[in-house]
């Protein structure tokens, strides 16, 4: 567990030492200021670690279970912090005037929605892989000697990602960074693909060419995640579900242009934008496509720029 360190002895002296190991090498006491290029070299150096506020960081029976049996699914309780800050990010983000809007929506009059349920997809080993192309990313700031430029400031933005400027500090903790745009959004699709995604999170290869390309689609409203949670010809009044997730945007592009290339975010030579660059200039990581009065909505090409943290259960109130 603590790499290049084997431990061997009775399960539970080990268990102890590997816990107190962790503590002392994953502590955040010697992190630098947030946002420095001290922070950045630190973050591109990290060993990957789930998330502190995991059940599975501070137990490691659970974590040991976990590597050999299935990934862990840990239902919120209602009356926690964390459950609190999801279901008031959800009310925060309702669009009740947009609910019908575009042909997305089609068949959907509701007013509202309630949350029922919310769980937390703690899978190590997919996280891991979402940690690791976040370290690629910081290591990228690292070269360039500064985070990447904030999403709110970008030219053509309308500003800052909704679900990061509504969220409640308790679920941002200091776990979520900014320094590589990184955000939470939440993202809608009908229940057998929920499934899939709860086991084995996102995968970009089953994704349609759509309007930004083939890419895993994402929001900053509930509103606009609620319209894929199930077909538009087959709306029901059954339980719906949502996952709210981690996104890296990296280096953002705004735009609505479909890459002629569909498997791959545009080129950042402003001459190959639109067309599909077969030379090396560098691709952007993701597409935010903002039209005046419409949603945003977001793509990344990447599987491993998406983590599916949370699974929220719901019903739409007419
Ligand atoms: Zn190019």
């Amino acid at each position: 567990m603590v790499p290049g360190i084997h431990l061997q002895g009775e399960m539970k002296s080990v268990l102890k030492v590997t816990a107190t190991l962790q503590k002392l090498l994953y502590s955040g006491s010697d992190a630098p200021q947030r946002g420095t290029v001290k922070f950045l070299r630190h973050m591109a150096m990290k060993v990957a670690s789930p998330p502190p506020y995991w059940d599975l960081s501070t137990d490691w029976i659970k974590q040991l279970k976990a590597k050999l049996f299935t990934p862990g699914l840990v239902r919120i309780k209602a009356t926690s912090a964390i459950y609190k800050a999801i279901e008031d990010l959800v009310k925060k983000t309702w669009r009740p005037d947009l609910v019908g809007e575009g042909l997305d929506a089609k068949g959907l009059s509701h007013k509202d929605i309630k949350v029922s349920k919310i769980e937390r997809i703690e899978n190590f080993d997919l996280y891991r892989k979402y940690y690791d192309r976040r370290q690629e990313l910081f290591k990228e700031a690292l070269k360039n000697r500064s985070p990447y430029k904030d999403i709110g400031s970008l030219p053509g933005s309308r500003g800052p990602i909704l679900t990061t400027k509504k969220a409640h500090a308790a679920l941002k903790h200091d776990d979520l960074y900014p320094e590589v745009n990184e955000h939470y959004v939440f993202h809608g699709t009908v229940p057998e693909v929920a499934e899939v995604i709860k086991e084995n999170g996102f995968d970009v290869r089953n994704s349609k060419c759509g309007m930004l390309g083939q890419a895993i689609y994402a929001a900053e409203e509930s509103t606009k995640a609620d319209q894929y949670a199930d077909k538009r010809a087959e709306r029901n009044d059954g339980d719906k579900k949502i996952f709210l997730c981690r996104l890296l945007f990296g280096d953002v592009m705004i735009g609505t242009i479909r890459p002629k290339d569909c498997k791959k975010p545009p080129c950042k030579d402003p001459q190959h934008a639109d067309t599909a660059c077969t030379q090396f200039h560098g691709f952007y990581d993701s597409v935010i496509s903002d039209r005046e009065g419409k949603f945003r909505e977001f793509a990344v090409y990447d599987s491993r720029m998406v983590y599916p943290e949370y699974i929220i259960t719901y019903k739409r109130l007419t």
